[in-house]
């Protein structure tokens, strides 16, 4: 008999999450459509800005060697400094007392930045409300942690704040509001749902969670991973700025979606009394983000190259996500049933199907879809294990990695799978 392996209990809490699966399906299968990653356009990756960024940095000896040394814990301080004028520039803010660079953490990539919070503040069985649906990839962070995920109702906006507050009611009624630790929202072209939320709900949001912040913190988590990507509109402040004393929103950036995911750089603005405990669990893990990648992002902004790049990368998106919402327009439209919201930016757009539909990874449409010659990300992915019930009905469609014509050639597939199952029903 061989020996048994016991893995950890946190392990075993990491198992069974799609995302692995949905990435290397993208990457195994190139026959078939993918308008299910959210990997970014291969096309407007900035091979050229990160070539002058490099140059720059080689062309001093001295700054190349401090780059190639270790960093600190929180991250490149001239990084920070930048991160934070930007911020308030686009905020709109006067130069804020509040919020000093050393509120700025810098983390690989802003998936690591929620999961540190994460770990510094949900113990097993605390509980995270969130959209329902909602960004995949985090609940399987907070399944990792333990958390006990509950979905409310979103609307056009994203959470609706009356159904959030109904929800806390809800539990305080139960005796739990002391196991409240997070509400998590991403407030700009939400993953997967598409919708951003307007100033006054973001306020609103912030005002209940200080209002039912009695005996502990209920804080917010604001990811911002899709804010530059706005193809149409007027910007709006972020939730962190309606937080005027700085104690319930924790700000979630990333360079991913607007320059490069490979660079894996993204960052917190933190309330100042966690700065500490994510510094010291960052410190344990890691002891800072790559130092490299963090000096040439540095060289990016200072050169002037980000700005240039975003318009870049905004002309890119603008016509696939009209090509999309046309091909839903006219392929998926007329299906009865099927409804959806278009997004102003972003990478995603959410799509309802009738009622009887099963778009899940084990309904017949997600194989009759592949053998037609597309895919998607199953809606039922994207929803908290409890609250809101999962709508089986739902997928998330990404625009970013195919060209104008695969991605009508994926809604066309998408059609003929649909028209298929729905004719082979009962
Ligand atoms: N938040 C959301 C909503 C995302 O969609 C993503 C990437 N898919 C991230 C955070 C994390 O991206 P990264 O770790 O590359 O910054």
């Amino acid at each position: 008999m061989g020996i048994g392996i016991r893995l950890s209990q946190r392990s075993e809490l990491a198992n069974g999450q799609p995302i692995s699966d949905l990435m290397s399906l993208a990457l195994n299968r190139p026959d078939v459509i993918s308008l299910a990653a959210g990997f970014v356009d291969q096309a407007t990756l900035p091979a050229e800005s990160t070539k002058t960024a490099l140059d720059a940095l080689y062309g001093d000896p001295t700054a190349m060697r401090a780059a190639l040394q270790y960093g600190t814990t929180p991250g490149y301080p001239p990084l920070r400094e930048m991160l934070l004028d930007d911020l308030q520039k686009v905020d709109g803010l006067a130069e804020s007392p509040s919020v000093q660079m050393e509120r700025i953490v810098c983390t690989t990539g802003s998936n690591q930045l929620l999961h540190l919070v994460s770990e510094c503040l949900i113990d097993p069985g605390d509980i995270v409300l969130c959209a329902a649906p909602t960004y995949l990839v985090y609940l399987g962070t907070l399944a990792n942690v333990g958390a006990r995920t509950i979905g409310v109702e979103t609307d056009q906006q994203g959470i609706v704040p009356d159904q959030l507050e109904a929800e806390i009611r809800r539990i305080e009624k139960a005796g739990e509001l002391e196991r409240i630790k997070v509400i998590y929202v991403v407030t700009y072209f939400d993953n997967p749902g598409g919708v951003t939320m307007s100033a006054d709900r973001r306020r609103r949001i912030v005002e209940i969670a200080k209002r039912w912040s009695k005996r502990h913190s209920i804080h917010i988590i604001e990811d911002s991973a899709y804010r530059e990507l706005r193809y149409a509109g007027q910007d709006v402040p972020s939730m962190h700025s309606f937080d005027e004393d700085g104690t319930t929103v924790i700000l979630a950036g990333t360079f991913s979606k607007s320059y490069s995911p490979g660079i894996r750089v993204g960052w917190g603005i933190l309330p100042e009394h966690l700065v500490e405990a994510v510094c010291q669990l960052k410190g344990n893990i890691d002891f800072g983000s790559p130092n490299f990648s963090q000096q040439l992002m540095a060289k990016v902004l200072e050169l002037g190259l980000y700005e240039s790049h975003i318009d870049e990368v905004r002309r890119g998106y603008r016509p696939k996500l009209a090509a999309l919402l046309q091909a839903i327009e006219s392929d998926i439209a007329p299906i009865d049933g099927s409804n959806w919201v278009a997004p102003l930016g972003g990478l995603y757009v959410w799509l309802r199907l009738p009622e009887q539909l099963d778009a899940g990874p084990r309904g017949r449409l997600f194989n009759v879809a592949m053998e037609e010659g597309m895919f998607y990300v199953p809606g039922e992915y994207c929803y908290p294990i409890d609250g809101v019930p999962v709508k089986k009905n739902t997928m998330r469609l990404s625009f970013g990695v195919q060209s104008v014509d695969g991605i009508r050639r994926g809604i066309e597939s998408l059609k003929r799978a649909m028209t298929k199952v729905l004719e082979n029903q009962d």
